[in-house]
């Protein structure tokens, strides 16, 4: 259902829903994720519009496998992942780009 509005109101490509446009600045991208509030549901990972995100093969203290964190030049920055995260264990920082170096 979440993934049929996605397309339906064209926010796939992130452009329709960042008023900063910060895909259009040519930003990139990576995912920090909380390993230990991670509970393995994979919302994030089916919501993806760029599917880069994975489960990683460890396991945290609670025995589910967290995300991974996917690869950072098809990261979009649109924020999905952790909007739709129920656990607040993921979210994305810009690493390089015109105005940002972390
Ligand atoms: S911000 Fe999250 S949902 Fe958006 S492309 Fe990057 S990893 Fe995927
Ligand atoms: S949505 Fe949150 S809790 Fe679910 S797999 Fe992704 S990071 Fe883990």
């Amino acid at each position: 259902m979440i993934t049929y509005f996605i397309t339906l109101v064209g926010l796939s490509d992130c452009g329709g829903v960042c008023s900063m446009r910060w895909s259009a600045m040519k930003l990139k991208y990576r995912q920090v994720v909380i390993a230990e509030r991670c509970k393995e549901c994979g919302f994030c990972i089916e919501f993806c519009p760029k599917q880069v995100l994975t489960k990683a093969s460890e396991t945290n203290s609670r025995g589910y496998h967290p995300v991974g964190t996917g690869e950072a030049s098809e990261c979009t920055g649109c924020n999905i992942c952790s909007m739709v995260c129920p656990d607040f264990a993921i979210y994305v920082v810009p690493v390089e780009g015109k105005h940002f170096s972390v």
